[in-house]
């Protein structure tokens, strides 16, 4: 048996510039309370075991979804969880009703999940993804 041809490449070190991701605490990415404003039609609140409040309206949400065919469709064209798709300006703008829920319900201890009124339902919000993309002045420096 010969070990002759076989060449071992060595792994890409990982980029140093990656965003940096710190391990979140338990308590971090554990709800003590969600409120879905569904009437409001605001968006969703969490209360977190750590004392941290998250909230985030229903547009932010929906263009946040993290399903394979939404994440696949923000990647090819660059955009963020929760940026809203950019409108083409030479059409006269038409009217869309803001993306709202019809119901939502909680996926196993870790994740919720929308059916939102434009029939799109796939998105599992992982309470860290959540976490992770909280809103406030605090984290989103
Ligand atoms: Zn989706
Ligand atoms: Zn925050």
């Amino acid at each position: 048996m010969s070990h002759e041809g076989i060449r071992i490449t060595p792994k890409e070190p990982e980029a140093p510039e990656r965003e940096e991701r710190l391990p979140l605490s338990r308590i971090a990415v554990t709800p003590e309370k969600v409120r879905v404003l569904l009437t409001e039609g605001k968006g969703m609140e969490i209360d977190w075991a750590d004392g941290h409040r998250s909230a985030w309206s229903f547009a932010w949400l929906r263009d946040a979804c993290p399903c394979a065919t939404c994440v696949e469709e923000r990647s090819q064209v660059g955009r963020k969880p929760g940026e809203p798709k950019a409108k083409p300006a030479a059409v006269l703008p038409m009217y869309a009703p803001p993306a709202k829920p019809a119901s939502a319900y909680p996926v196993g201890r870790y994740a919720i999940q929308f059916n939102w009124l434009d029939g799109h339902s796939g998105g599992i919000y992982s309470w860290e993804y959540l976490r992770r993309s909280c809103q406030c002045r605090e984290c989103s420096k």
